[in-house]
C-alpha cells in the first residue's frame, strides 16, 4: 500500500441509482466543524424517498443521529471531544441576508446533511458545524434522543397555534412526527386524535390514552379547529381540508427533500383551494423545529418516545435497513453497529 494513501471509512450512499455501502476518504471539517462518530442513525421516510423516488440527492445520506464527537477543528468553540451529542442537519451560510436576520432555518444557501447538497450522518464518521450541536444529558437514552429532532418539530408546530378553550386538533400520519405531535397537543388541553393509515403503528397511542382512528373511518365534517398535517401525502393534505372548520387553520409538515409531482404523484401533496377559499382556512407551513427545544422536552419527561424506535438494523447492511424500514409496523428505524 502506498504510504499516501488516505484513510478510508464505510459510508452509506445513494448514487442516483441504488443505496449502497462505499469506502470514503475521511472526513475533513472546516474551521468551526467537528468530527462526529455516530453510534445511532434514525432512517426516516425522507431517507426512502430519496432512494426510491431517485431524488436529485447524490451523496451520503443520513440526517438523523445521535454520537460521540472524535476531533474538532479550530474554531469549534467548546470542548466538544468525547461529548455525546444529537444536532441539526441543516447547514446555513451565516453570511446571507436571512442569516443575518436571524432567520438562518431560512438561509437562502441552506444545505441538509444527507438531504439536499451535503453528506449526510450515515458513515463510520461525518463532519458537522459545532454550532449544529446539542449535548445529550446523561440521564437521556440514545433512542429517545435520537427523536429529539422530531420533537423540536412537534414543538415548533405547537408554538405555531393557538390553543384556547377546547380547542378540537386532528393530527393526520402515523410516523413520529405524529405521533409526538399528538402529545404535544394533549399537553396544552386540546381534545387531539391521530388519524392514521396503519394501524400497526398509530395503535401505539393506547399507552398514552390518547384517541386514534383510521383516517378513512372518519366524518369529513370540517369540524376541527386545527388538523395537523404530518404525513407528508396527496391523501392527507386532501382529507385535512375536509375535517377543517371554516376559519381553522391547517398546518402543514414535510420532511420531504423536494419531490418533483410528475415524478410523484402519490406524495405530491395538494391542496384543495376551493376549499380554502371558500372556507376561508388559514394554512401555514410547519419547518424543522430546535433540537435544542426537542432535547430538553424529552429530558424533562414531557414527550415519551418508548417504543417509538420499532426496528434495529445493522449501520452498514442498507438493503437490510431499508427492507426494516419498509415494514408496516415500522415507525422509527435505528440502526446501529453491532455490539463487539
Ligand atoms: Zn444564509
Amino acid at each position: 500500500m502506498s504510504p499516501r494513501a488516505v484513510a478510508a471509512l464505510r459510508a452509506v450512499m445513494y448514487d442516483g441509482r441504488t443505496v449502497v455501502t462505499q469506502s470514503r476518504p475521511e472526513p475533513a471539517p472546516s474551521a468551526g466543524e467537528v468530527v462526529v462518530r455516530p453510534v445511532r442513525v434514525g432512517v426516516t421516510p425522507a431517507d426512502l424517498q430519496v432512494a426510491e423516488l431517485c431524488l436529485k440527492f447524490r451523496g451520503v445520506l443520513g440526517h438523523e443521529f445521535v454520537g460521540v464527537v472524535e476531533r474538532a477543528s479550530d474554531g469549534a468553540g467548546a470542548p466538544w471531544v468525547g461529548k455525546r451529542v444529537v444536532g441539526s442537519p441543516v447547514v446555513s451560510c451565516g453570511g446571507c441576508e436571512r442569516c443575518r436576520a436571524g432567520l438562518s432555518a431560512h438561509c437562502a444557501d441552506r444545505r441538509v446533511m444527507g438531504l439536499h447538497d451535503r453528506d449526510g450522518c450515515w458513515a463510520e464518521r461525518f463532519s458537522i458545524p459545532a454550532a449544529n450541536l446539542v449535548e445529550v444529558p446523561k440521564s437521556l437514552g440514545d433512542d429517545a434522543a435520537l427523536l429529539s429532532g422530531v420533537a423540536g418539530m412537534a414543538l415548533h408546530a405547537a408554538r405555531a397555534t393557538r390553543i384556547e378553550g377546547k380547542t378540537y386538533v386532528s393530527i393526520i400520519g402515523d410516523n413520529a412526527l405524529a405521533l409526538i405531535a399528538v402529545q404535544v397537543f394533549a399537553k396544552l388541553n386540546a381534545s387531539v386524535r391521530v388519524l392514521g393509515f396503519e394501524p400497526a403503528r398509530f395503535s401505539i397511542c393506547d399507552r398514552w390514552r390518547l384517541k386514534h382512528r383510521h383516517a378513512d373511518e372518519v366524518g369529513r365534517r370540517q369540524d376541527q379547529d386545527v388538523v395537523f398535517e404530518c404525513s407528508g401525502t396527496t391523501r392527507g393534505v386532501e382529507l385535512a381540508t375536509r375535517l377543517v372548520r371554516p376559519r381553522g387553520r391547517v398546518l402543514v409538515a414535510s420532511l420531504s427533500p423536494g419531490v418533483p409531482r410528475q415524478a410523484l404523484p402519490d406524495t405530491a401533496p395538494l391542496l384543495d383551494a376551493v376549499a380554502i377559499s371558500a372556507g376561508e382556512v388559514e394554512v401555514a407551513g410547519v419547518g424543522r423545529g430546535s433540537v435544542r427545544d426537542g432535547l430538553d422536552a424529552l429530558a424533562r419527561g414531557q414527550i415519551d418516545t418508548s417504543g417509538l424506535v420499532t426496528r434495529r438494523g445493522v449501520m452498514f447492511d442498507p438493503a437490510g435497513a431499508f427492507e426494516l424500514a419498509r415494514e408496516p409496523g415500522c415507525v422509527r428505524l435505528s440502526v446501529e453497529e453491532p455490539r463487539r
